[in-house]
């Protein structure tokens, strides 16, 4: 039986149980089983870590000791390289992640994405030099400054929790900002491992905070609500973002907004390999819990049979080599919890009712274990009107559109209320020109890696707003002062 170390919250320093002491079950989706137990957060300890957070903000110099800063936090990384087989056994046991994905893109796709953005901090602009202007017969020298935002909340899902996390808190805390990190309910270990070794890093009291909960809502909606938090950073479904936002507005909150997907994967008829294209697209990652997996295939009607009959191969070869929780080739385990497996099953009914062909998979598949467990599942003959080429399912199911001809794929691809990642596979002229018209955040372009810690990361329309990652990321919590002073 495997099982993770209580998650405890970090406030002002401590890292420490509830305050009354309660706490809720980490539940392991391998099994549906306890792995482990969480600190259950209360108003009290929401109120101590907003007062830390403000604290360490306005009486002490993080906000503006560069140096120290960049020491710490490069130290505090160090940390989370040295741990890295602890956070793949927590991907592994507390996200459901196989070992393939939990080293791939969970763990080490975070440390490196971490690590870049250490390397972007000497690349943003802290202080512009404006020159001197005359007005009004006086001559002012001015310059801009960029200086941290205050106090932010961190609200983060479940499914690449490290990577969010880090995505957040890092860029977060080396603009100078402090920050209290409240995870999901379902991977409270991987942000409370975060504050251990914050601690053991010597971040100054009340600079990082993690609050966990069972309750969804309560700890982020405290956090929205309070005049003392400048910033909230959330990653999450769109529905819960509108309501961040909407109650954001009664302190004018700055809203960072990056939220759910539903990617497209255009296939030109000119792909270099067609065959080998469509293959790859299958939505097996991570059981498709990723917010900018490409989960709708547009294919060419002229190759379209061709384009089936390669997406049965794909799918026949990957067979059994899931859900197999000691395996470290693997990248697909269940999905995150029994909610998400109904939700994901009646999206499986909804397909069959609003017409689409299941080419294959569709079941739950209970012999893989007491967990969460649906088998990777493929509707063609899709209409992009359906609810299931419009809705995020975030589980592994592909759907499969067909076009007639790039301007139809253009169309087809911005027709949809998300926009945050997409692909095109053709000949590179071709694909550059139907990349460039693609409604969504970053684009890859015969497979290049369009996902990278240096690179800015953020959805248009209704996948959010603002960019995270890069420098962009960094100054996402930087504002904005002029100083000018008469020659
Ligand atoms: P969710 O919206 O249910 O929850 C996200 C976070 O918000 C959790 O910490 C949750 O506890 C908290 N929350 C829930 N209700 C809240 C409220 N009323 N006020 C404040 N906080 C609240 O999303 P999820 O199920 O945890 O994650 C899946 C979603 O996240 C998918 O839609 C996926 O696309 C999205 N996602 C987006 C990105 C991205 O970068 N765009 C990355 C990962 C996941």
């Amino acid at each position: 039986m495997h099982t993770l170390s209580d998650a405890n919250l970090l406030i002002n320093g401590t890292v420490r149980p509830s305050s009354n002491g309660k706490s809720f079950p980490n539940v392991s989706p391998w099994s549906g089983e306890p792995i482990g137990i969480a600190a259950e957060a209360t108003e009290c300890d929401v109120e101590e870590a907003i007062a830390a957070a403000r604290n360490a903000f306005d009486l002490s110099d993080w906000s503006y000791n560069r140096p120290l800063r960049l020491q710490l936090i490069t130290k505090f990384m160090d940390l989370l390289v040295a741990n890295r087989d602890s956070l793949v056994q927590i991907a592994r046991l507390e996200a459901g992640s196989a070992i393939g994905a939990a080293c791939f893109a969970q763990v080490d796709g975070a440390l490196n994405g971490g690590k870049e953005l250490l390397e972007c901090f000497n690349k943003v602009c802290w202080e512009e030099d404006r020159g001197v202007k005359s007005e009004f017969g006086f001559d002012s020298e001015r310059i801009i400054v960029h200086e941290p935002l205050g106090v932010v909340g961190a609200i983060t899902p479940w499914n690449v929790p490290l990577y969010v996390n880090i995505g957040k808190v890092i860029a977060a805390l080396l603009s100078g900002c402090t920050v209290i990190l409240k995870p999901a309910p379902d991977t409270p270990k991987m942000a409370s491992i975060m504050g251990e070794l914050a601690v053991e890093a010597g971040l100054p009291a009340g600079v990082f905070n993690v609050l966990t909960s069972s309750d969804p809502a309560m700890v982020g909606e405290l956090l929205v609500a309070d005049p003392r938090v400048n910033v909230i950073s959330f990653t999450g479904s769109t529905t819960v973002g509108k309501r961040i936002m909407e109650a954001g507005a009664a302190t004018l909150k700055r809203i960072f907004l990056e939220l759910g997907g539903k990617s497209v994967n255009i296939i030109l008829d000119d792909a270099p390999d067609f065959t080998m294209a469509v293959m790859r697209s299958i939505v097996v990652f991570h059981a498709g819990q990723g917010c900018a997996i490409p989960t709708r295939l547009l294919v060419p009607k002229s190759r379209y049979t061709e384009a089936v009959e390669a997406l049965k191969m794909a799918y026949a070869g990957f067979a059994d080599n899931w859900g197999n929780m000691d395996s470290p080739e693997q990248m697909m385990g269940p999905v995150i919890s029994q909610k998400q497996h109904d939700r994901v099953l009646s999206y499986i009914e909804l397909g069959k009712q609003e017409g689409a062909t299941l080419l294959v998979g569709g079941k739950s598949r209970p012999d893989k274990g007491t967990g969460y467990f649906i088998e990777p599942t493929c509707f063609v003959d899709v209409d992009n009107k359906m609810r299931i080429a419009q809705e995020e399912i975030f589980g592994p199911v592909l759907v499969v559109i067909p076009f007639e001809d790039d301007e139809d794929a253009i169309r087809l691809a911005n027709e949809s209320n998300y926009a945050l990642g997409g692909a095109v596979t053709g000949s590179k002229e071709r694909a550059m020109k139907v990349a460039k018209r693609i409604s969504a955040g970053a684009v890859s372009v015969n497979g290049g890696m369009s996902i990278t810690g240096d690179l800015p990361f953020g959805g248009f329309k209704g996948s959010g707003m603002g960019r995270e990652w890069g420098v962009e990321g960094i100054q996402e919590f930087l504002d904005t002062k002029v100083i000018a002073s008469s020659v």
